[in-house]
């Protein structure tokens, strides 16, 4: 792949980077949409990466439908599909810690999830050589995380942020939504409600307050945490044994 890239690179195109973890879904295949708009060639990866599960987590049973993936991925406009089997050396010693926006939030609650995050992102960058990297906002502290890393290590790619793709119901895209049942289905779209219902109050207590108060009316829920970031209010919560996550502007 960094072969490929360099040649391409050399021949003076622009490279778009999408990177995943498969299970692809609508959400996903908008990044791709987005990266045809700032590049030539697309490249997308799929790999699940070890290091930003935490230990319980769900490394083992995260889907992975590697055939269909491809075929979505193609179809969407995929020139590239990057499948690695592994990105780390038996004895790798090396790895990406950003210590302030991984701080709380999603950081508090998977100790060493963005670590992982930040060490896979830049090998996959060093490989890839893209221009462009295109990132979710359903991700928001995903984003914050790897645009101060890009910062810090004067990476030369720019980050685009792509808008949050969510179903007919208002829940966000997410490969893990395939875990949820039906009753669980039903208890998830209080997230995206909750959001959108506090973030018209005024005051930042308020917006908390409303949020909580609605998703606590929900038994199927656990709260991990709903906060401001930013123009944004974020939240994580598990449904059963998923985790979801969401986040919506702020006026
Ligand atoms: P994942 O495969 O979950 O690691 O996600 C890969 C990329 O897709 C990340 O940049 C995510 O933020 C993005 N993504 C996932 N779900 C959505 C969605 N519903 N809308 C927009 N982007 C998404």
């Amino acid at each position: 792949m960094q072969c490929e890239a360099l040649k391409i690179k050399l021949s003076g195109k622009k490279i778009a980077f999408v990177p995943t973890m498969g299970a692809l879904h609508a959400g996903h295949l908008s990044l791709v949409t987005r990266a045809r708009k700032c590049a030539d060639v697309v490249v997308m990866s799929i790999y699940v990466n070890p290091t930003q599960f935490g230990k319980g987590e769900d490394y083992k049973k995260y889907p992975r439908p590697l055939l269909h993936d491809k075929a979505l991925a193609l179809e969407a406009g995929v020139t590239h599909l990057f499948m690695p089997k592994n990105l780390y050396h038996e004895n790798a010693s090396t790895s990406v810690v950003e210590n302030s926006q991984s701080q709380g939030l999603c950081g508090a609650w998977r100790p060493g999830h963005f670590t992982g995050v930040a060490t896979v992102v830049t090998i996959l960058l060093n490989i890839v050589q893209a221009d462009y990297l295109i990132l979710g906002q359903k991700d928001a502290q995903q984003c914050d995380v790897l645009t101060r890393v890009v910062r810090d290590l004067s990476l030369p790619v720019k980050i685009v942020r792509v808008p949050i793709l969510r179903d007919q119901k208002g829940l966000a895209l997410s490969s893990r939504n395939a875990y949820l049942s039906k009753e669980e289905y039903q208890a998830a779209l209080a997230l995206p409600q909750a959001l959108k219902l506090a973030s018209k109050q005024k005051s930042i207590e308020t917006i908390k307050k409303q949020a909580l108060l609605f998703l606590l009316k929900e038994p199927l829920i656990q709260v991990e945490y709903v906060e401001r970031v930013g123009d944004r209010l974020c939240a994580a919560v598990r449904v059963g044994n998923t985790r979801l996550i969401d986040n919506v502007p702020l006026k």
